[in-house]
C-alpha cells in the first residue's frame, strides 16, 4: 500500500486527508493519507526519513512550508521564487518539492470562469503573506499585470520588487483608480475568516466583467464576496483552490491525475459548514 500524509504543528485542522482519502477510493487505489503532527524540532528528520517512515511524499503546511527547503534535496523554479514549499515527492530516489497553491488558486478561476483572460490584463492582489506569493508568482506566468495592495506597504514593496515589472505595489488610495480594467481582484489576507468582516473596498469602478476571489474559505462565502456580488461581479470563493492544489501531488505521489468534482466539492464543504 502506498502511504502519503500532511505534516504540520498543529496539523488537527486539516482537511487534506477528506480530499486524498476520497481520490484513493474513487479511482480504486490500495493508497492511504494521514496526517502526521510534527514539531519544528522534529521536521528535519521527519523529512529525511520520510522513505522509513513508509510515505512515497507528503504535504508540509504552517509553520513548515519554508523550513522545509532545507531538508529536500531538489526544488522547482516556484519553489525558489516563492521560498516556500508544499508537497515533497521522490523522483529518481532523491526528496524533491514544489509548491502547488499557486497552481491551485490559478486552476481554480479557470475552471469556474473559463472565459477569464490574465494575459496582458491587470490582477489586483489584496495582502502580501505567503499565500500572495505564491499567487502573484502563478499569475504573472498567466501573463497578468500585477498590482499588490497591503496593509503594511513595505511588504507589497518588497514583494514587487521579487518579481520585476509585471508586479507593482500600490496604496489602497490607488484602489479605486486602478480598479479600471481590472480582470481579476483577490483578496489574499485573513481578513474575512470565520464571518470577520473582509477587506472594505469600493468595489463600483471595477468592470463587470472582472472576477473576484478570496481564498479564505471558512466560511465558504465571505462577507467580501458577499459585497462583491452586490456590486453585481463574478465570485469564486478559497475552497476550490484548496481542491486543484492537492491534485499535483495526489498524481505525484499514486500515478493518477484526479479530478475536482462537485460531490468532492461539497464533502469538503459540508466538514467546512461543520466548522
Ligand atoms: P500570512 O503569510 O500570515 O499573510 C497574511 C496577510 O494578511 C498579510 O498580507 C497581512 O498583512 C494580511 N492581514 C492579516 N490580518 C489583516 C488585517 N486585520 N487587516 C489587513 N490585512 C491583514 O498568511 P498566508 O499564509 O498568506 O494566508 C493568508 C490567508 O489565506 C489565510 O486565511 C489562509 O487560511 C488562506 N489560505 C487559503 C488557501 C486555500 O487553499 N484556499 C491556501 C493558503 C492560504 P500585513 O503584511 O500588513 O501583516
Amino acid at each position: 500500500m502506498k502511504k502519503a500524509c500532511v505534516i504540520g504543528y498543529p496539523i488537527a485542522h486539516s482537511r487534506s486527508p477528506i480530499i486524498h482519502n476520497y481520490w484513493l477510493k474513487h479511482y480504486g487505489l490500495d493508497g492511504l493519507y494521514e496526517k502526521r503532527e510534527v514539531k519544528p524540532e522534529a521536521l528535519a528528520y521527519f523529512l529525511t526519513n520520510l522513505k522509513v517512515e513508509g510515505y512515497v511524499g507528503c504535504n508540509v503546511t504552517i509553520p513548515h512550508k519554508e523550513a522545509a527547503i532545507a531538508s529536500v534535496a531538489h526544488i522547482d523554479e516556484i519553489v525558489r521564487k516563492t521560498g516556500s514549499l508544499n508537497t515533497v515527492y521522490f523522483e529518481d530516489g532523491e526528496l524533491c518539492a514544489t509548491s502547488t497553491d499557486g497552481e491551485g488558486f490559478y486552476r481554480n478561476v479557470q475552471a469556474a470562469f473559463p472565459d477569464i483572460q490574465l494575459a496582458g490584463k491587470k490582477a489586483i492582489v489584496l495582502g502580501a503573506g505567503g499565500a500572495a506569493r505564491a499567487i502573484i508568482e502563478r499569475l504573472i506566468r498567466a501573463g497578468a499585470e500585477v498590482r499588490i495592495l497591503n496593509r503594511t506597504p513595505a511588504r507589497a514593496q518588497e514583494l514587487a520588487s521579487l518579481f520585476g515589472s509585471q508586479a507593482k505595489a500600490i496604496n489602497l488610495d490607488r484602489f479605486v483608480t486602478e480598479s479600471s480594467n481590472t480582470a481579476l481582484l483577490v483578496n489574499t489576507t485573513s481578513q474575512g475568516m470565520k464571518g470577520q468582516s473582509g477587506p472594505e473596498l469600493e468595489l463600483s469602478a471595477l468592470p463587470k466583467t472582472a472576477v473576484v476571489a478570496d481564498i479564505v474559505y471558512v466560511p465558504l462565502k465571505t462577507n467580501f464576496l458577499k459585497q462583491a456580488e452586490v456590486h453585481g461581479l463574478r465570485t469564486i470563493g478559497g475552497l476550490g483552490m484548496l481542491l486543484h492544489q492537492a491534485v499535483v501531488g495526489f498524481e505525484k505521489w499514486f500515478g493518477v491525475r484526479p479530478e475536482v468534482t462537485p460531490e468532492l466539492y461539497q464533502m469538503v464543504a459540508n466538514d467546512v459548514a461543520r466548522g
